[in-house]
C-alpha cells in the first residue's frame, strides 16, 4: 500500500506506475473519494465540536435556570445528534471504500526496471553454467521420472484431481534432501529457519498483497476464516502484523518452509506435462525485514539473488537471471529478478526462483513498524526470494544430470542429504 499523502502529492507518478504495471486502477476516482472522505470528516468534526459547545451552553442555561433557552438548546442538540447519526456510518463507508481502493494501488517500480508488458519483455542480465550436450536421446523430466519410477500421477489425480502428483522413491527423498539442503545453507548465512503455518487468516493475505486482487488464486477453508497459503511469505508477513520492532533487531532474515497451494486459475492448458505447474508444492523461501532505506533494500535484494544463485550453482544447474519488466513484476514490487534454470527438453530457461523487494508496500498493509535511532516510528521494508521450490526444481535437476544409461547423477552438494547416494538408477 502506498502512503495516501504520497498519492495526493504525486498523482501523475502513481498513474504512470499503474500504467507500467498494466493495473487499471483509476487514481482520479481514488482522489475524488479521498476528497469526499476529507469533507465528510470535517463535517463530522465540526458537528461534534458544535455538540460539545452546545452541551456547555445547556449546562450554563441549567445553572441560570433559563428553562426556555435550555429546552431550545436541547432541541438543537437533538438535531446535531441525528445529523451525526447519519454522517458517521456514511463516513465509515467512504473510509472503507477508500481503503479497499488503496489496496489496489501498485507500488512505484524502480527507474532501473525494464519497461514492458509481460514476461517476453524481461531482460536477461546474466548467464551461468554450461548447457549439457547429450550424445544420446535425452528424456524429458516426466519420461525420466517414469523410467526411474519416481512419480505416480494417475493415482494422485484419482485422489486430488488435475495438476496433482505423488513423488515416489528417490524423488520423495530428493525433494526432502533439497529442502534440507536449502535450509542448512541459508541457516549458515545467518537466516533463521522457520516452519510456518500453511493456513492463514485473510489479514495475512491482505498484508502480503495477495488479497484482494489475487483471491481467485487462493483455496479457502470452508466455514473457517482460513485460506491455504501459496507461499511462506504470507505467513511470515502475517506473523509480524501490527508489531513495532527495535531498530537494533533489524534486519530479520528468515528461511521459511511451507507447503504451498495455488489454484492456478487462468492457466488452463498451460504446462500440463509433468510437475511444472501444480496445485501443491513445497517451498523454502528467503524473507527479509529491514530498515526503511532504499539503499539497504537494494543491497539485500542483490544478496538474496546471490544466495539463490549459490544454491543453484551448488546443484550444478545452468541458469540465467532476468530483470523482470514492470508489466510482469506484480503490484507490490519495486524491483524483481527471476532466476531461470535451463530445461534441455524445452530448449529454454524456465523460472525456478523469483526475487523481489517491495519497500514498505507490504509493511503498510500489515502495519509492521520499527522505532529508528531518533525514536521515530517507521514502516519496515520487506524482501523475498525463493530458496528452493520443489517439484519444479526437479525438472532441471533430473534433465540436466541425466546419463546415457538412463540414470541421473545426484550433484555432490546434495549427496550428504541422500545418504551419500551418487546416482538414481532404474529399478531392476
Ligand atoms: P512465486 O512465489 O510465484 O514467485 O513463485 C516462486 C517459485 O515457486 C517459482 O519460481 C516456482 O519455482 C515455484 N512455483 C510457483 N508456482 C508454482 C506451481 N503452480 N507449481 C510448481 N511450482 C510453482
Amino acid at each position: 500500500m502506498l502512503d495516501l499523502t504520497f498519492i495526493r502529492n504525486n498523482p501523475d507518478l502513481v498513474k504512470e506506475a499503474a500504467r507500467l504495471k498494466n493495473n487499471p486502477i483509476d487514481i482520479d476516482a481514488l482522489l475524488e473519494l479521498d476528497r469526499q472522505v476529507i469533507n465528510m470528516q470535517q463535517e463530522v468534526d465540526q458537528t461534534r465540536a458544535q455538540q460539545k459547545q452546545l452541551s456547555k451552553q445547556i449546562q450554563q442555561a441549567a445553572k441560570e435556570k433559563n428553562v426556555e433557552l435550555r429546552t431550545q438548546l436541547i432541541a438543537e442538540g437533538k438535531q446535531l445528534s441525528e445529523r451525526l447519526k447519519a454522517l458517521e456510518p456514511e463516513l465509515t463507508r467512504l473510509q472503507d471504500e477508500r481503503y479497499q481502493m488503496l489496496l489496489l494501488v501498485p507500488n512505484i517500480p524502480d527507474p532501473s526496471a525494464p519497461i514492458g508488458k509481460d514476461e517476453d519483455d524481461n531482460v536477461p542480465i546474466k548467464y551461468w553454467g554450461e548447457k549439457p550436450q547429450f550424445d544420446f536421446e535425452m528424456r524429458d523430466h516426466y519420461e525420466l521420472m517414469q523410467h526411474l519410477d519416481l512419480i505416480d500421477i494417475e493415482r494422485a489425480v484419482k485422489v486430488a484431481g488435475t495438476r496433482s502428483y505423488a513423488l515416489r522413491g528417490d524423488a520423495a527423498r530428493l525433494e526432502l534432501a533439497l529442502i534440507h539442503f536449502a535450509l542448512d545453507r541459508l541457516a549458515k548465512e545467518g537466516f533463521m529457519p522457520l516452519i510456518v503455518p500453511s493456513m492463514a487468516r485473510d489479514f495475512a493475505f491482505i498484508g502480503n498483497g495477495q488479497f484482494p486482487k489475487g483471491r481467485d488464486q487462493v483455496y479457502e477453508v470452508e466455514d473457517e476464516d482460513l485460506f491455504l497459503v501459496g507461499t511462506a511469505e504470507v505467513s511470515i508477513t502475517g506473523m509480524y502484523k501490527d508489531e513495532i520492532l527495535k531498530a537494533e533487531e533489524l534486519p530479520l532474515r528468515f528461511v521459511g518452509y511451507s507447503p504451498c497451494y495455488r489454484k492456478e486459475a487462468g492457466t488452463y492448458g498451460k504446462d500440463t506435462r509433468g510437475v511444472f505447474r501444480v496445485h501443491q508444492f513445497n517451498k523454502v523461501e528467503q524473507y527479509i525485514i529491514c530498515k526503511n532505506d532504499h539503499e539497504e533494500s537494494v543491497r539485500w535484494h542483490e544478496q538474496l539473488l546471490r544466495n539463490a544463485e549459490e544454491l543453484v550453482q551448488a546443484l550444478e544447474l545452468p541458469y540465467r537471471v532476468v530483470n523482470v519488466c514492470t508489466g510482469d513484476m506484480g503490484d507490490g514490487k519495486v524491483g524483481m529478478y527471476d532466476l531461470e534454470c535451463w530445461v534441455p527438453s524445452e530448449n529454454r530457461y524456465r523460472e525456478t526462483h523469483s526475487c523481489s523487494y517491495l519497500h514498505d508496500w507490504q509493511a503498510r498493509r500489515a502495519n509492521i513498524r520499527y522505532r529508528d535511532e531518533d525514536g521515530k516510528l517507521k514502516f519496515v521494508h520487506t524482501l523475498n526470494n525463493t530458496a528452493i521450490a520443489s517439484p519444479r526444481i526437479l525438472i532441471p535437476l533430473l534433465e540436466n544430470h541425466q546419463q546415457a544409461d538412463g540414470s541421473v547423477r545426484i550433484p555432490e552438494a546434495l549427496r550428504p542429504y541422500m545418504g551419500g547416494q551418487e546416482y538414481i538408477h532404474p529399478k531392476q
